[in-house]
């Protein structure tokens, strides 16, 4: 059978007259699939009446409710672009992603539609809810409760979906019908996800995680979200009995075990904890399974690609690793100069294949050109090596790599031993303008609480474990690493802080 709109077929429709819960809400107030569909359909309608025709992109600035989610579903429905953003994002930020993407419409919340009113140029402004006229769930609330998805293929857009921005300024990766649904069917059966399943859904949706990975496999294994609008530890630890499943980056899980409530009891009906989005150090993963008796299963993914890899369900999750490829996603690992494959046991580039690959950057042929080859793959920018089990590590960005002195150094694995020092919580290594090597090595450490580091002591251990041309040439201490919403460390802003330190040491 021939799908008349695949994403919305497989995804969406078969929440219409389905009677139970799809979203539990941190009130414990419950929404059905049914009710959900309709919701989405009126939103369909009025963005219809907007004016939005299919190939617009709406642009979304919203915090996380149903109703965000649900104009996700309204655009599959009408063949809309759906384009999330970041609700941190301040208005010289949203100028940029509405003036770049040419939105045809903007959603935000009341609060902000006078400052989003000012730099939406030709764009329409809409607000989603508050009070007076004309707000998008007023135009809704008049709509029919039915609304015909319009014809779409697997090849058409989907969504624009920005990166985050760690490496430099966001691009718009397009994410077609088929990328999203690809990646969604492989994940239910992956992790074997089932109607019967909860997941604790504490992630926001403007990002690839909690939108592509998170609520499309719900919506594709007919399962419900307890959905709650941020990770906040109190509430997880109410709603965790009810659960039989959480995705998260590795702070979710860092700030669970910070709480001595989180307890094993908790987690009785737990099958799957994932971990995605930023490394997950392995004594977080250690100390999870002690405390709950769990072993976290962590994955690779990323905007242009939502899901590259994951450690298997059944079988032996590898701390320090990413897994192995997804069935139907081809990885290799690529010298980043000659592009030429490395064998196993090296690292370099990370270039994956497979229908999960996004069509390209958003404005910007030259760079999808550069880094998405005529054979399919594309060239991710992280680095990594494959194990002789066939597991996949992640040993940093190609962006972070660090060349002193002509050697190339990888700042993971001076992290690793940093990390591993007495009162030394965590650290990141840059590399930093150096009159003598190009780039020197700067250690920035983050205390444990209470304590400090004897740096004299850490470089010694250092000067045991690495080979000298990798020793940081300084060691920094900062009271925490700046990372973004999905606790990604932002090295630029580190090399920006620290990009003098070596001035005149020539
Ligand atoms: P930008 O591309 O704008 O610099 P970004 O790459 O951080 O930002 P995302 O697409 O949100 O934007 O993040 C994808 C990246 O996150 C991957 O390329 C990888 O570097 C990192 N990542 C994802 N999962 C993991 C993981 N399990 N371990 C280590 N890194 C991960
Ligand atoms: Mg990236």
């Amino acid at each position: 059978m021939t799908l008349a709109n695949p994403l919305y077929d497989r995804l969406i429709a078969p929440l219409d007259g389905r009677a139970s819960d799809f979203l539990i809400l941190p009130d414990g107030s419950t929404l059905s699939g049914d009710a959900f569909h309709r919701l989405a359909a009126q939103q369909a309608g009025a963005l219809a009446e907007a004016g939005l025709r299919p190939g617009d992109r709406l642009a979304v600035q919203v915090g996380k409710s149903p109703e965000a989610l649900a104009l996700y579903a309204a655009c599959v429905m009408s063949g809309v672009v759906f384009l999330p953003l970041n609700t941190g994002y301040k208005a010289d930020e949203l100028e940029y992603f509405i003036s770049d993407s040419a939105a045809s419409a903007v959603i935000c919340d009341p609060a902000d539609a006078d400052i989003v009113r000012g730099i939406a140029g030709s764009a329409r402004v809409l607000t989603l809810d508050g009070a007076g006229q004309g707000t998008l769930s007023d135009a809704a609330a008049a709509q029919p409760e039915r609304f015909a998805p319009l014809e779409r293929s697997g090849d058409d857009l989907a969504a624009l979906l920005y990166t985050s921005g760690t490496t430099g300024r966001s691009k718009g990766a397009m994410l077609s019908q088929s990328n999203l649904l690809s990646n969604a069917l492989t994940l239910v059966e992956e992790w074997r996800f089932t109607a019967d399943d909860v997941l604790l859904h504490a992630l926001p949706i403007f990002h690839t995680h909690g939108l592509f990975v998170a609520s499309n496999v719900m919506l594709a294994a007919g399962g419900a979200m307890i959905f709650l609008p941020k990770f906040d530890v109190e509430t997880v630890l109410r709603f965790l009995p009810r659960a039989t499943s959480m995705m998260g980056v590795p702070t979710f899980y860092t700030r669970l075990l910070d709480d001595p409530r989180f307890e094993r009891g908790l987690c009785r009906d737990m099958r799957l904890f994932t971990s995605g989005s930023a490394p997950l150090l392995a004594e977080t993963h250690r100390a999870f399974e002690a405390r709950t008796g769990h072993r976290i299963l962590e994955r690779y993914g990323m905007t242009e690609t939502n899901m590259n890899t994951s450690n298997p369900y059944d079988g032996e999750r590898r701390a320090g690793t990413v897994g192995y490829p997804l069935p139907g996603v081809e990885l290799k690992i690529t010298d980043a100069e000659t592009g030429a494959t490395l064998p196993d046991g090296e690292a370099g580039i990370i270039e994956v294949r497979g229908p999960n690959v996004f069509q390209g950057y958003w404005q910007m042929p030259e760079k999808t050109r550069a880094e998405l080859r005529d054979d399919g793959f594309f060239i991710t920018g992280d680095i990594g090596v494959i194990d002789p089990d066939g597991y996949v590590q992640i040993v940093g960005r190609a962006k972070d790599l660090i060349i002193s002195g002509g050697y190339n150094i990888y700042p993971k694995e001076v992290e690793l031993v940093l990390d591993d020092q007495p009162a030394v919580l965590e650290s990141a290594v840059i590399g930093v303008p150096h009159p003598d090597f190009g780039e020197g090595v700067v250690g920035v450490l983050v205390a444990e609480p209470g304590t400090t580091p004897d740096l004299t002591a850490i470089q010694a251990a250092v000067g045991e474990k690495l080979a000298k041309f990798k020793h940081p040439k300084r060691l920094e201490v900062v009271s925490e690493l700046p990372r973004n919403t999905m606790g990604k460390v932002q090295k630029n802003m580190l090399r920006d802080r620290f990009a003098e330190v070596f001035k005149g040491k020539g």
